[in-house]
């Protein structure tokens, strides 16, 4: 079979393959389409809600102009009924990708502080949810991060609302926004809180400054897993630590290289990673801003790794084993890749 023809048939084979997300960012994850939708609903925007007009405003061009999109989304956020027609559109497009289950990274700050109750984004992020699973057969789990850019007050605020107003799917704590400048050890006490409140401890480390910061999560914050830790591959130490403790990492690769935490992919540190014998889960992060969804980077990480259809298999089947679920979800969602492994 010449190498395009197999190319292809595992890129069908990713694309119905049952998977797990455990990094991808609400407001991250809206897609022209949903932004057209939200667009409409707010005309005094300067988002354009003509879908075509849209494509052109989201290619990715540089990462100022990932900011400047994710904020004019964020923009568009004003109400509940926003946030709740968000999410729920979002599961849309993950169940599209045979998505089954995600934990997605969501930031209350950033809409609470313009305006929108607290209660009533909880009420629609969990309306969402309820609506995403039984409509979609997607379950949905939230991981309420801090903007660290924001800095002690927001962390204060987060912290509040994961613990006061806890709705029913949240399930971890985080910690988003630039590393640099924003060392993580000043979180501690609202990392303490929400893990007292049985809360698991999920910051992003490692993504643009060195191995420390993958250290600092894990000593100063009790990191459960790393988002990105793409610089973890610089200190063996670290990677065996990772490895023998069972600490995963998200690994996404195209945000990587949209970012410049890497260069080009082939310089991914991801083989590394694997070669240490560390969990390794493969996620989108902020897939239409960089131009991409869960199935691309799947088909990414089978090239970096050389995986057939079954090492890819294998590689959905770490994002259940590092996920959050309960017991016999994970069960299910296993039992499904198998099926479906087996089927090929
Ligand atoms: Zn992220």
């Amino acid at each position: 079979m010449p190498d395009s023809a197999a190319a292809g048939g595992l890129d069908t084979f990713i694309a119905g393959l049952p998977k797990a997300e455990l990094h991808v960012h609400h407001v991250g994850s809206a897609s022209p389409r949903i932004v057209a939708e939200l667009a409409a609903r707010h005309r005094d925007s300067a988002v354009p809600a003509d879908p075509e007009a849209l494509a052109d405003y989201f290619s990715f061009r540089d990462f100022a102009h990932f900011i400047q999109v994710y904020l004019s989304v964020v923009d568009l956020i004003r109400d509940a009924e926003d946030v709740r027609l968000l999410t729920f559109e979002v599961a849309r497009d993950m169940a599209r990708q045979n998505v089954r289950y995600a934990e997605l990274t969501v930031t209350p700050y950033s809409s609470t502080r313009r305006g929108i109750p607290d209660r009533e984004f909880m009420a629609a992020i969990e309306d969402a949810r309820k609506a995403a699973e039984a409509e979609l057969g997607v379950t949905l789990r939230w991981c309420f991060d801090i903007p660290g850019e924001a800095g002690l007050a927001s962390a204060e605020e987060t912290a509040r609302m994961a613990v006061d107003l806890r709705p029913d799917g949240l399930v971890s704590f985080g910690l988003g926004g630039p590393e640099i400048g924003v060392p993580r050890p000043q979180f501690k006490p609202y990392f303490d809180r929400a893990r007292a409140a049985g809360l698991h401890s999920v910051p992003h480390a490692g993504e643009t400054t060195g191995p420390e910061t993958v250290w600092d999560a894990l000593r100063e914050l009790g990191a459960e897993r790393i988002g990105h830790g793409t610089s973890a591959a610089g200190d063996p130490r670290l990677l065996e630590h990772l490895a023998e403790h069972r600490i995963p990492l998200e690994v996404c690769p195209t945000s990587n290289i949209a970012t410049r935490a890497v260069a080009t992919l082939d310089e991914h540190p991801i083989r590394q990673m694997v070669a240490a014998g560390v969990l390794v889960t493969v996620n989108s992060d902020d897939p239409p801003m960089f131009g991409t969804d869960l199935n691309t980077e799947y088909a990414v990480a089978a090239r970096l790794l050389e995986l057939d259809h079954r090492g890819v298999a294998a590689l959905a089947k770490n994002a259940v084993e590092a996920s959050f679920l309960d017991a016999p979800g994970k069960a299910r969602i296993t039992a499904e890749i198998d099926a479906y492994t087996a089927a090929w």
